[in-house]
């Protein structure tokens, strides 16, 4: 029987760690398919308090994993098959052995979606990106192109035009999923250019770890053309990864937890933290704090009961 069990090892996951550790709950974190989560996915991060000269994504959830081990956290490689949370304590199979716990913390995240083309997830980090926020800086004067027709796609095409030379915004549609004010704002910021009713095909060039260009179609007219680019930001939605717990969880439509104010969710005893819940911010920074808003709900939670 465990205390706590954390399932998600990314910043959300890894500071609950850090502090369920500290106050001696000896928390067990599963690392889950994405180990490290998304910053173990990007290169530079500069926006994290701390490092004025600014850290590997991937050392900086290292980091904080050692952190978490030195004060006695166990991490166990594998992902979570299957969960019951009906009745405390609750049952977590982990990768086929189940394990009771009197907590949960849930920092599972939310998966950036991808388009599926060849190279893109070997050009991320080199050209590729989901986040803007996180790596508009290093497209300087770049040609920067943006997927998407939505909120998120519109956010991210203004923002890069902080940075960029040019920013191509490239949507499958002619109408946008994306609110009218956010597309109002966009459509008059007169260094974004729109692509309508356009796919891009390939992304070049998987062999120099760059990317150089890519191949687009309008759907129209068929017509098919290559475009140099620089920074190619995917803003196509997110998947929370809830769907272990199958409906035991109350969640928006899009399986996003809802919280019930803080870390609590509307299990007593399951708290929420990071991307995982939080659909609006997704930085770093703020997975960190949610992990530690969770992990001492978690603590006055087995305080309360007398554990
Ligand atoms: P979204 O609203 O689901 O939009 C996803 C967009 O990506 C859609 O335009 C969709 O095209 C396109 N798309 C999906 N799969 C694709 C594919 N395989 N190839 C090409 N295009 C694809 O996602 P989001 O923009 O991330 O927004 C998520 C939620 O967060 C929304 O509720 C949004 O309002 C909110 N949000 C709000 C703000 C803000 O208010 N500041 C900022 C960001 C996000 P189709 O339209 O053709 O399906």
């Amino acid at each position: 029987m465990r205390n706590v069990i954390i399932i998600g090892s990314g910043c959300a996951g890894n500071t609950a760690a850090i502090y369920t550790a500290r106050a001696n709950l000896k928390p067990l974190v599963v690392s889950g398919h994405e180990a490290g989560g998304q910053l173990s996915l990007t290169t530079l991060v500069e926006n994290f308090p701390g490092f004025p000269e600014g850290i590997n994504g991937p050392d900086l959830v290292e980091n904080m994993k050692k952190q978490a081990q030195s004060f006695g956290a166990e991490y166990v490689h594998g992902a979570v098959l299957d969960t019951n949370l009906s009745r405390r304590p609750f049952r977590i199979d982990i990768e086929g052995e189940w394990v009771e716990t009197r907590t949960l913390i849930i920092a599972s995240g939310a998966s950036a979606r991808w388009l599926g083309l060849a190279g893109e997830q070997k050009l991320i980090g080199h050209g590729v990106s989901s986040c803007a926020t996180c790596d508009g800086f290093f497209y300087r004067d770049k040609k920067i192109m943006v997927v998407g027709g939505g909120d998120s796609a519109m956010e991210e095409a203004n923002f890069l035009t902080r940075f960029g030379r040019s920013v191509t915004l490239v949507h499958r549609r002619e109408e946008f999923r994306a609110s009218k004010i956010m597309l109002d704002r966009a459509r008059h910021n007169p260094k974004i250019r729109f692509l309508t009713n356009t796919v891009v095909e390939e992304i070049h060039d998987v062999s120099k770890h760059l990317v150089s260009a890519v191949r687009l179609r309008n759907l129209n007219t068929g017509e098919s053309w290559e475009e140099e680019v620089d920074g190619f930001f995917v803003a196509i939605g997110h998947i929370p990864n809830t769907k272990i717990f199958n409906g035991q969880i109350a969640t928006d439509p899009d399986g996003y937890i809802l919280s019930q104010g803080g870390a609590r969710t509307n299990i007593p005893g399951v708290f929420h933290a990071g991307d995982v819940q939080d659909r609006v911010y997704r930085q770093a920074i703020t997975a960190s704090g949610a992990g530690c808003m969770a992990a001492i709900e978690a603590e006055r939670f087995l305080e309360a009961e007398g554990d």
